[in-house]
C-alpha cells in the first residue's frame, strides 16, 4: 500500500487511472480500488496537475482539455473542470484576433468640380454662350443660336466664351 501512495504522489492520475496502473503493476483489482479509495488523494489536485501536464505538451482549448481529462484519464467531469479551471488559458491560447472593423476612413471627398448642367444658348456667330434668360438674346429663331445642355467648362473647352452680360 505504501507503493500505491507513492504512485499517487508521483503520478498525475485520476481515480480510475490510479486503479488501472496499480492493476498494471500487479495489484489485484480489489487492492487497487482499496488503495485508490484510501490514498486520500485530492482528485481535483490530480486533475489540475494532469491538466498542467497536458498543457505542457499541447495548447488545448479548455473544452479539449476537459474532454482529454475525462476520456483520456478517467477523471470525473467535476474533477476535469476543476483541473481545467486552474489553467490560465490566456497564457496558452493565442489571443483572439480582434475583429477590427475597417476603420471608417474619412476619405476627403475631392471637391466636386462645379459640374452643373445648365441650359446655355450659344451664339455660333460670336462664339459667346449665355444663360438662356440672357437679355442680350434676341431673335431666338435666328440660325446662329444653338441651345446646349451641359457644363460651362465643356463649352469653354470647345472654344466658346461666356457672355459678359449674363456671366454664365
Ligand atoms: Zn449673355
Amino acid at each position: 500500500m505504501q507503493k500505491a501512495l507513492q504512485f499517487i504522489e508521483n503520478l498525475d492520475k485520476s481515480y480510475t487511472g490510479l486503479i488501472e496502473i496499480l492493476e498494471f503493476v500487479g495489484y489485484s483489482h480489489e487492492e487497487a480500488v482499496y488503495a485508490a479509495d484510501n490514498c486520500n488523494a485530492d482528485w481535483n489536485q490530480e486533475a489540475a496537475e494532469s491538466a498542467r501536464g497536458y498543457m505542457d505538451v499541447k495548447d488545448f482549448s479548455k473544452e479539449e482539455l476537459i474532454k482529454q481529462l475525462i476520456d483520456g484519464d478517467g477523471y470525473t467531469k467535476e474533477q476535469a473542470e476543476y483541473g481545467a479551471s486552474t489553467i490560465d488559458f490566456s497564457n496558452f491560447e493565442p489571443a483572439p484576433i480582434p475583429q477590427t472593423e475597417a476603420p471608417a476612413v474619412q476619405v476627403e471627398q475631392p471637391a466636386i468640380p462645379n459640374v452643373s448642367s445648365h441650359e446655355y444658348w450659344i451664339n455660333t456667330d460670336s462664339g459667346k454662350f449665355h444663360y438662356s434668360d440672357c437679355r442680350t438674346i434676341k431673335n431666338r429663331e435666328d440660325p446662329h443660336w444653338e441651345t446646349y445642355h451641359g457644363d460651362r467648362a465643356d463649352l469653354i473647352s470647345q472654344g466658346y466664351d461666356p457672355c459678359g452680360v449674363c456671366d454664365p
